[in-house]
């Protein structure tokens, strides 16, 4: 998938709420474990690098470096003026 339709998607799936923004209170890189990445829905394969991530409200998502990557970017506050 294109960066700019991961980046889309993830925006939409955060204004509806589908995906969230907490904290994350930890994260992990791997391998991929054959989970369904939590941004873009596609298989996150063993050649490609897995993120896990531990939010504060409990829940774990698994997402692809590049989806976590676009998925922090869009959860960060705008840069002040
Ligand atoms: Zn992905």
């Amino acid at each position: 998938m294109e960066e700019a339709a991961i980046r889309t998607r993830i925006r939409t799936m955060l204004e509806t709420r589908t995906l969230p923004c907490d904290e994350p209170r930890a994260t992990w890189a791997g391998n991929g474990g054959g989970h369904r990445c939590a941004a873009c829905t596609e298989t996150i394969a063993p050649t490609e690098i897995e993120f896990e991530v531990d939010l504060a409200s409990g829940l774990t998502l698994r997402l692809h470096r590049r989806c976590h990557d676009i998925w922090r970017q869009e959860c960060a506050p705008a840069p002040s003026p």
